[in-house]
């Protein structure tokens, strides 16, 4: 009997609602492909979900990413319901989902498309090759910690956040990390701030324990600040960097930024038994309903979902290749257009990739 998959669809916002549909025609075309039987399930989330339920994570989309296999999500957020209350605002909907689905990995490639190292800002021979793993733990640390709020105190005002990691947190985004690694060039690079932060001793320590199930990978540590420096001066020198939610947060994006855009980049939080797939940008408002946002990181982020939640790497890197072939035609959409490159839309650029993909 052919299994369906079963994949709850969240535009969300702004571009979102331009990437997504895109997505979703590469989705069926690769479904058609390999004989893979999907369903398709479409609610509100984020600013969408606040103007017509009053709230960004409305019951009925929870239980949707619930029963589903897979949640493929475009981006929330936009200006209009900036102003709002911090615990309605549109992200709100993202930690929800991630707390309800229990993603506790954030794994973020940073891997340089050779048709575009001229699109970054740093040179050539530093980026050439990069091939990164960004793996941010999720639902832990100082987005989550208590006590946290701002308080009056003695006439002033006093602002709270605590960084908080107990083992098994650790011990478990470890273990997917050295999981990772050992299918990739079989290094971890354990990102902390254990010389200042006892949370940060603690990752450390159990990292070091849990190296000793995965010995056929190798394990460094850095400190956060350093590391920061070392993705600008010699990217090369990473393969797997495994840090904690607020350091991965910053790291990730600036490990993204090496490759040139925001706009190609995809992301997969694993974890539960539901995996959430969607792009690292955000819903772009100042480009929004102009056909100008660049689809490929929402559609190389449902190559990662055949690759995670469905256990088909081949999906995944016909996906990655027909989106290198079509780089190296020269089309581009605006984000990342030089001259002499053939500019194309939202949607001709997914007609050319669907091409490539035949
Ligand atoms: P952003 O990522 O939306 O945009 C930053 C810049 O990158 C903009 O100039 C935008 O035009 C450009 N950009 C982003 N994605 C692009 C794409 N696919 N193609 C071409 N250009 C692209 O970040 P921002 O402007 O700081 O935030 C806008 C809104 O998105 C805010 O409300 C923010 O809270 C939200 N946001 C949501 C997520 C998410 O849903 N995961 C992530 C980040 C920001």
């Amino acid at each position: 009997m052919t299994t369906t998959y079963r994949i709850a669809v969240f535009p969300g916002d702004g571009i979102g609602n331009e990437i997504v549909p895109q997505a979703i025609r590469v989705l069926q075309a690769i479904s058609n492909k390999y004989n893979i039987k999907v369903e398709l399930q479409e609610a509100l989330v984020g600013g969408s979900a606040i103007d017509e339920f009053g709230i960004p994570l409305p019951e009925d989309s929870l239980r949707i990413a619930l029963n589903s296999d897979a949640v493929l999500l475009g981006a929330v957020g936009g200006p209009k319901w900036e102003g709002l209350d911090y615990a309605i605002r549109p992200e709100r909907a993202l930690l929800g989902l991630r707390e309800k689905l229990g993603l506790f990995a954030n794994l973020r490639p940073a891997r340089l498309f050779t048709a575009l190292a001229d699109a970054s800002t740093l040179k050539r021979s530093v980026i050439d090759g990069i091939d990164i793993v960004v793996i941010r733990e999720l639902t832990g640390g100082i987005y989550f910690g208590k006590p946290r709020g701002i308080e009056k105190v003695d006439g002033e005002e006093r602002g709270v956040n605590t960084e908080v990691y107990t083992t098994h947190e650790i011990e478990r985004i470890a273990r997917l990390a050295f999981q990772v690694a050992g299918s990739r060039h079989g290094r971890v690079c354990s990102v902390d701030k254990a010389n200042v932060l006892e949370s940060s001793e603690l990752w450390r320590r159990v990292v070091i324990g849990v190296h000793k199930e995965y010995e056929d990978v190798q394990l460094s540590h850095m400190y956060v600040d350093n590391c920061a420096m070392q993705l600008i001066r010699n990217p090369g020198q990473f393969d797997v960097i495994l840090t904690n939610n607020l350091f991965g947060d910053i790291l990730s994006d600036e490990a993204a930024m090496l490759t040139g855009s925001i706009g190609m980049l995809p992301s997969a939080s694993i974890g539960g038994e539901v995996g959430m797939y969607e792009p690292i940008h955000g819903s772009a408002p100042d480009i929004a309903g102009q056909d100008k946002a660049n689809p490929i990181a929402t559609i190389l982020s449902v190559g990662m979902m055949f690759k995670y939640s469905f256990g088909l790497d081949i999906a995944y890197d016909d996906i990655d290749s027909a989106v290198n072939r079509v780089l190296d035609k020269g089309y581009r959409t605006a984000d990342i257009y030089s001259q002499g490159n053939k500019l194309a839309g939202t949607i001709e650029m997914t007609d050319i990739i669907l091409n490539e993909l035949a």
